[in-house]
């Protein structure tokens, strides 16, 4: 038989919180618990109140607090209690854990997680009253906990050296993180690409995150956004502990993660730098719900900062990749005309005969050059004659094949690597190039023409002897009169 809850005879409390109503509803759902309730609307009315007269339980509701002026004169509460060894009950809303590793700083605390509704609550306080409420052991680890956060750390730590790659640095700390004892699932967000991305997750054969709180395309539209604590954590930058998941309000989600066996679920925000709110968030499924220690939940604070720095590695070893990548680019085209420039084509001429050697295959060299184009300059301003040698450089390049190479090798001239290629193609090639130039159509000037040389690479010959050739040709096709193909001789 159920035993009745009353009165115990000789045990007092305080009751602290600012709201008014609240301190009425705690009177009316509790006060029948103590055979005396006095209730206090903040910290120096506790303190002046305790100074008076002694309370065996300081119950301290954080409902509606506000750490940034609260904390310290609460703090300095927990600290008073723990001079004499007297108990304090928090009672922490889940959105707000935050609060419990610093008020242990202060000293041993016992906390529950809230909302509570009226029931809960005063069973909870009954039974806690019934145990006699001793004040628990300062939370000092124990020696394998110790041992076990350190473990932590040090893993914590390993995983930065995969921290030039996001994913796969997420991945490893996610693993670090689900071999903790307790740990069933660990997963990282990250904000990025305005929305927030799952980058790993890792336990619980199964659990598909994602696809647990996404149904639509994005995570932060996630209609569970307000009750899954990882989803809190990233974007409130709060710590979030649900020490049961039903308590988040979401029928659903607390069934889907109880079916996995989940009992208690925390967000920790992994901090971002300066004032723009978190990077993302460490989310850890409990298979059981335990109280937390301080030395605990300051090593899941440390290993977010870590995942922090991690990332901001990660995203740092990523701009510089594509930097490297932009700049490299930037040093081999030509600015004007978006082809390779000279320096980058001489460098795939050399790769390409190289490579015509090795496999015995043709290779065709053609040099080409704007018809009188001083004369477009003279007549038409510098701007046209530029749009001029865009124009043809783009006429070039839509007409060759994706392994042609086309150069532009100094003012208005311009070569074409062509693999692949014997004289003949090369002519043939050429020809074309040289109609569809005569046919383009110029913006703000009449139509232009272009000379060319064609040379077939030598069994045995040099770069720079094929370049002499093949300029040579180019030459002739000027003194030919303009417009036409010239083929080198051998
Ligand atoms: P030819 O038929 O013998 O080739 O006569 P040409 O006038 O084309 O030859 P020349 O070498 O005398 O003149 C080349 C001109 O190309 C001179 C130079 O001002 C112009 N040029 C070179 N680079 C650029 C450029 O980037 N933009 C413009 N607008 N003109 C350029
Ligand atoms: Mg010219
Ligand atoms: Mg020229």
């Amino acid at each position: 038989m159920q035993q009745q809850e009353g009165p115990r005879e000789h045990t007092t409390g305080l009751f602290v919180n600012p709201v008014g109503q609240r301190r009425t509803d705690f009177q009316h759902a509790c006060g029948g618990l103590f055979a005396q309730l006095r209730v206090a609307a903040g910290a120096e009315q506790a303190a002046s109140l305790l100074e008076r007269e002694a309370a065996d339980l300081l119950i301290l509701d954080l409902e509606r607090c506000e750490i940034g002026l609260d904390l310290a004169p609460l703090g300095a509460l927990v600290a008073a209690r723990a001079a004499i060894k007297a108990p304090v009950l928090v009672l922490c809303p889940f959105t707000n854990a935050g609060w419990l590793p610093a008020l242990m700083g202060f000293g041993p605390i016992d906390y529950a997680i809230g909302p509570l509704r009226e029931q809960q609550l005063r069973s909870l306080l009954d039974a806690r009253l019934r145990a006699g409420f001793a004040p628990r052991p300062a939370p000092t680890p124990g020696e394998d906990e110790l041992r076990g956060l350190l473990a932590l750390h040090g893993a914590g730590q390993e995983a930065l050296q995969d921290a030039d790659d996001s994913e796969r640095f997420a991945e490893r700390l996610c693993a670090v993180l689900a071999a903790w004892p307790g740990v069933a699932h660990a997963a990282l967000f990250q904000h990025r690409d305005g929305d927030l991305h799952l980058e790993a997750e890792h336990g619980l054969p199964g659990l598909r995150l994602g696809a647990l709180l996404k149904p639509g395309a994005r995570l932060l539209q996630s209609p569970l956004r307000h009750a899954f604590p990882g989803l809190l954590a990233a974007t409130t930058d709060e710590f979030i502990l649900l020490d049961a998941p039903a308590k988040a309000g979401e029928p659903e989600l607390a069934e889907r993660l109880d079916a996995y066996g989940v009992r208690s679920v925390m967000g920790v925000p992994i901090p971002g730098e300066g004032p723009g709110g978190p990077r993302g968030s460490l989310s850890l499924l409990f298979d059981h719900a335990r109280p937390f220690s301080h030395a605990q939940l300051s090593a899941l604070d440390h290993l977010a900062r870590l995942a922090g720095v991690g990332l901001r590695m990660a995203e740092a070893a990523r701009e510089n990749e594509a930097l490297l990548a932009r700049v490299t680019h930037l040093a081999t085209i030509d600015a004007l005309t978006d082809v390779a420039n000279r320096r980058h084509g001489e460098q795939l001429l050399e790769a390409e005969i190289k490579r015509a050697r090795r496999y015995r295959l043709p290779l065709a060299l053609i040099a080409f050059d704007i018809d009188r184009f001083s004369a477009v300059n003279d007549s038409y301003g510098h701007p046209v004659g530029d749009i001029a040698l865009r124009t043809v450089a783009d006429t070039a390049r839509a007409l060759l094949r994706s392994s042609d190479v086309l150069i532009r090798s100094g003012g208005e001239e311009f070569q074409v690597i062509a693999p692949h290629t014997s004289a003949i193609d090369g002519l043939k090639m050429a020809e074309k190039l040289r109609a569809a130039v005569e046919q383009v159509e110029i913006p703000g000037c009449d139509h232009v023409t272009i000379s060319l040389g064609v040379a077939q690479l030598g069994e045995s010959e040099s770069g720079d002897s094929l370049a002499v050739r093949v300029h040579a040709a180019l030459a002739r096709a000027k003194r030919a009169g303009r417009n036409c193909v010239e083929l080198a001789m051998q």
